[in-house]
C-alpha cells in the first residue's frame, strides 16, 4: 500500500467513527458520555486495545485505554474529551447530531471541539496496535467525560481518585495546532501554557430608596456604571512572556526587546496577529453580568457586577487585585475571587516539542512551529497541575480556514474537513513513534 492510499484508509475509519460519535448526544450538561466511551471501548477492543471505564456516576464514564510499554520508558497521554455544549438545531442548516458529509466536511456538535480528536486519537492508537507496535513506555488515550463544564466527573476527578491511571510525563491535547499565515509564511501554534481563568465579583453599595425620590437614596447601579465604564476601557501595562517572546522569535527571526515592541509589531503585520497577542501581554477584564434591584420603583443599595478575569500563567490574585483597585480607585465596593482554575505552562523544549517540531517541518518544509498561551482553559491543565506533565495543545489543521474555525465553535454549523482528520490521526501516530523509537 502506498502511503497516500495508507492516509486515505486512516481518513475514512477517522470520518466513520466521528459520525458515529456525533450521533451520540454527549451535551452536557447532562453529558451521559457513557455512550461515547461504550462507543469507544467497542472499537478499540475490537483492534486489541485494552480498554477500561471510570465513572464517578454510571452515566458519566471517562475510558482510558493503554498501548503497555516494554521497558518502563515515559508515559504519553494522548487527552481528549467526549463531551459537547449544547445546540440549537433551528439556527443549523442540518442536524446537529447528523455527522453528515458534504463537501468533505463532516457537520455536527463536537466536529472541532473535540470528538474529530478523539475519533483520531482512537484510530491512531487502534492502527498502531494493528501493525503490532510495541512502545518503549506506556501511551495512554484518555477520552475524558465533563470538560465543557468541569462538575469534577472528568480528569479532574480522575487525576483525584485514579491518578495511576493517568499519570504521564508527557500529553498532548486540545488548544491549538492551527496553521496561520504570518507575513505570508505558514505557521502551526502549539499551545504550551495557558491563561487562569479568574473571575470576580464586584459588589458597589449605596442606599435604598423610593425610585420618585432620587435625591434621598444613593443609586447603587449608577455607582457601579462608573466602574463598568473602567473595566471595560482596562489596557493592561504591557508584559513579556516567554512564550509570547517564543513566538516572535519564531516569525522575526529575532528576540523581542520588550512587550511593546511586540505589539507594535504585531500590528503593523497584520490585525489577525495584534488580536491573538493583545490579551497575551496582560490580564483582561470583561465586566459580564450584573444585578441591582429586584422592583422598578426601589432604588437599590447593591449591585453586583460579575467580571470575567483571565491572568497571565503565574500571575496571582493578590497581584490582579492591586490593579483592579488602583484602576476603580477608592469607593463603596468590594471584590470577591469567584475561582481561579488554569495559569499553567510547559516547557517549550523536550522530546516531544521536538518532535511536533519535527513533524511540521516533514509535512510542509516551509512551515514552523509556533508556541502560544492559550486564552481558555483545557485539561492539560490538571495533568500538568497534578505530575508535572509537559502537556501541549496540538492537533493539526491544514485545510480549514482557521478564523473560520474559531467562529464554528460552540457554535451553529460547527464542522470539520476530513483532510484535516486524516492529518490529525497521522500526526499523533508519527509522535507516538517518535516518542517511542529505542
Ligand atoms: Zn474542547
Amino acid at each position: 500500500m502506498t502511503s497516500g492510499a495508507a492516509t486515505q484508509t486512516l481518513q475514512n475509519e477517522v470520518t466513520q467513527l466521528l459520525q458515529e460519535l456525533i450521533r451520540l448526544d454527549t451535551v452536557n450538561p447532562p453529558g451521559n458520555e457513557t455512550r461515547a466511551a461504550e462507543a469507544l471501548q467497542r472499537y478499540l477492543e475490537a483492534n486489541g486495545v485494552s480498554c477500561q471505564l471510570y465513572a464517578k456516576v454510571p452515566e458519566r464514564a471517562n475510558l482510558v485505554a493503554r498501548l503497555p510499554g516494554r521497558s518502563g520508558g515515559p508515559t504519553l497521554a494522548l487527552l481528549s474529551h467526549t463531551d459537547t455544549v449544547l445546540a440549537d438545531p433551528a439556527e443549523w442548516q442540518v442536524d446537529p447530531w447528523s455527522g453528515e458529509v458534504r463537501d468533505g466536511e463532516i457537520w455536527g456538535r463536537g466536529a472541532l471541539d473535540m470528538k474529530g480528536q478523539v475519533a483520531a486519537t482512537a484510530v491512531a492508537v487502534a492502527s498502531l496496535a494493528r501493525e503490532g507496535f510495541e512502545p518503549e513506555g506506556d501511551v495512554i488515550f484518555v477520552a475524558a467525560a465533563d470538560e465543557e463544564v468541569g462538575d469534577g466527573f472528568g480528569l479532574a476527578w480522575l487525576c483525584e481518585e485514579h491518578p495511576d491511571a493517568v499519570r504521564a510525563e508527557y500529553s498532548l491535547n486540545e488548544g491549538a495546532g492551527d496553521r496561520v499565515e504570518i507575513g505570508g509564511r505558514p505557521f502551526y501554534l502549539c499551545s504550551t501554557a495557558e491563561k487562569m481563568s479568574s473571575p470576580f465579583l464586584l459588589r458597589v453599595r449605596g442606599r435604598s430608596g423610593h425610585a420618585s425620590m432620587p435625591g434621598i437614596a444613593d443609586n447603587a447601579l449608577v455607582k457601579a456604571a462608573a466602574y463598568i465604564e473602567k473595566l471595560g476601557a482596562f489596557v493592561p501595562e504591557p508584559r513579556l512572556e516567554p512564550e509570547v517572546a517564543a513566538m516572535f522569535e519564531a516569525v522575526v527571526g529575532a528576540p523581542p526587546e520588550d512587550a511593546q515592541q511586540v505589539l507594535d509589531v504585531a500590528r503593523a503585520v497584520d490585525p489577525l496577529a495584534a488580536e491573538l497577542v493583545e490579551p497575551l501581554v496582560g490580564l483582561t477584564l470583561s465586566p459580564t453580568m450584573a444585578s441591582a434591584s429586584q422592583k422598578r420603583n426601589v432604588i437599590p443599595a447593591l449591585c453586583e457586577v460579575t467580571v470575567d478575569c483571565r491572568l497571565l500563567p503565574g500571575q496571582t490574585q493578590a497581584e490582579a487585585e492591586g490593579v483592579v483597585r488602583e484602576l476603580l480607585g477608592a469607593g463603596d465596593y468590594e471584590l470577591e475571587w469567584i475561582e481561579g482554575q488554569g495559569g499553567t505552562r510547559s516547557p517549550m523544549e523536550g522530546p516531544l516539542w521536538d518532535a511536533i517540531g519535527a513533524w511540521v517541518t516533514e509535512t510542509e518544509p516551509e512551515a514552523t512551529v509556533a508556541p502560544i498561551c492559550v486564552t481558555g482553559f483545557t485539561d492539560s491543565h490538571w495533568l500538568r497541575d497534578a505530575f508535572g506533565t509537559s502537556a501541549y495543545g496540538f492537533f493539526p489543521m491544514r485545510y480549514m480556514d482557521p478564523q473560520l474555525a474559531t467562529r464554528l465553535v460552540h457554535s451553529a454549523d460547527e464542522r470539520a474537513r476530513v483532510e484535516d482528520l486524516g492529518l490529525g490521526a497521522a500526526f499523533l501516530r508519527y509522535a507516538v513513534r517518535a516518542m517511542n523509537e529505542a
